[in-house]
């Protein structure tokens, strides 16, 4: 039908006025008038808190080493299609924060659900977040304590608000292009032992090392912002720092900022679950970190960007996952045990259970493709997945390039591939007991993901 009445308009006012009046997709090679906006605010807490991230920390934070922000990117195509990108140097959020934020853009500023896409840094140097999905069962906060948490987070989901929508009043002509460089100290921390997977360095084992840029120019060639990515976990700090930090991926912005005075540098973080920058420990090797990735960052804008072009092409979908769940004698004898973790999680387990009858049987986990037309494919996964699901996507879709992002939408789990949920260890399952879920993810986790990656694939193709 669609073809038909293409081809009798093509006949009358021919093909170019059809494809700029009607804006069938498939035009995806010409350049697009594009419009950009870029907003920053500083979410650094402003008491005393109990940081996230680690099990092993006996008090609350003591001062600020470099700030935590929160950043947007909003980009609108030729036919008014908007896409916010929203950037925040946080551990980890819930998925009703970002639907919040994503509701806010769509009656404001009519940014469909699919034009949102919310990332956290990972940096275990912020605070805890409200329903963190590790917060009852990792964090002994007191009832003061919890107050503190409560307050902060009423405070950024305002910030939040306002930074999307700064963004987006912020919107003005622009170029977008795109490049790549690479950056080394992102290193695979499962290290096989006789005893299963250690966390330990493993320089052997599969990483990423692309650094993705996005960079955004006035319609002069004037830079404005970079979006640039990395897979790695932003724990450079460990559990012995208790000044807030925005970790590697903070000092990587802050770098590249101070490098080119008036340019917003925003961090969203790609499949990194199972990465570590190594070594690690202390301010040194964190700042030193953020210096190496800033430097990838300039290096992949020496050469000339790809024009990216649109339109935007948009999909957002829930994917089912199931869980392996804990039988009711396993959590009595975790409850009975003396991990304090494990029994922390049973105790809260068996109150569901006896409540509900049951436990949850699978999670859905928000899956997001962004493609800008046949120039660049973006690729949002949620939790915390591990590098496999970057390499997977890279090896299946990466004709053109393919971003691939981790921590988007909902940060509530470690998201392993079949091969690491089959290894086991930390990122297979072994996490699973600081967090309520009601045990480790089903086999077969890897392939329901990928069946809807290419289901959405198919979905926004620009030649559809
Ligand atoms: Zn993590």
């Amino acid at each position: 039908m669609r073809t038909n009445y293409v081809l009798q308009v093509c006949w009358l006012i021919g093909t170019w006025a059809v494809t700029s009046m009607l804006n069938v997709p498939g035009r995806g090679d010409e350049p697009t008038n594009w419009r950009a906006g870029v907003a920053d605010v500083v979410i650094t807490p402003q008491e005393s808190i109990w940081m996230a991230g680690f099990g092993g920390r006996t008090k609350t934070s003591a001062g600020v080493l470099n700030d935590l922000h929160a950043k947007a990117l909003a980009l609108e195509d030729s036919t008014g299609t908007r896409l916010v990108i929203l950037t925040t140097d946080i551990v980890a959020f819930p998925r009703f924060l970002r639907d919040e934020i994503a509701q806010q853009l769509r009656e404001k500023h009519q940014v469909t659900d699919a034009g949102f896409l919310m990332n956290c840094s990972h940096t275990h140097g912020g605070p805890v977040i409200v329903d963190d999905f590790e917060m009852d069962v990792i964090y002994p906060l007191t009832a003061d304590q919890k107050e503190v948490v409560v307050r902060y987070f009423a405070t950024l989901r305002e910030k939040l608000k306002q930074v999307t929508d700064a963004a987006v009043r912020d919107l003005r002509p622009a170029k977008i292009g795109y490049s790549s460089a690479r950056c080394g100290f992102a290193m695979n921390r499962r290290l096989p032992t006789k005893n299963g997977y250690s966390n330990s360095p493993y320089p052997a084992g599969p990483v990423d090392h692309t650094v993705p840029v996005l960079r955004i120019d006035d319609p002069n060639g004037t830079l404005r912002a970079v979006l640039f990515g990395y897979a790695c976990h932003n724990t450079s700090m460990v559990s012995d720092n208790y000044r807030i930090t925005s970790d590697y991926a903070g000092f990587a912005q802050d770098y590249f900022e101070a490098g080119h005075p008036g340019v917003k540098a925003l961090f969203m973080i790609g499949c990194g679950g199972d990465q570590n920058a190594y070594p690690r420990g202390t301010e040194e090797l964190s700042s030193l970190h953020g210096r190496a990735l800033a430097t990838a960052v300039d290096a992949a804008l020496l050469p000339a960007a790809q024009s990216v072009t649109g339109p935007l092409r948009l999909a957002l979908t829930d994917v089912s996952i199931a869980f392996d769940r804990m039988s009711k004698e396993q959590l009595l004898a975790d409850q009975a045990g003396k991990d304090p973790f494990s029994a922390r999680r049973a105790k809260i387990l068996l109150k569901i259970l006896e409540e509900k009858g049951e436990l949850r049987a699978a999670y859905q986990f928000p899956l997001q493709v962004i493609r800008f037309g046949n120039s660049l494919t973006m690729v949002a996964f949620a939790g915390e997945t591990v590098v496999d699901y970057s390499r997977r996507t890279q090896r299946e879709f990466g004709n053109t390039p393919v971003w691939v992002a981790g921590y988007c939408n909902d940060v509530f789990a470690y998201i392993p591939s079949d091969r690491v949920l089959a290894e086991g260890g930390y990122e297979g399952g072994g996490a699973m007991r600081y967090s309520v879920h009601p045990g480790t993810f089903a086999k077969g986790i890897e392939q329901s993901i990928f069946d809807q990656v290419k289901l959405l694939m198919r979905q926004t193709d620009p030649a559809k």
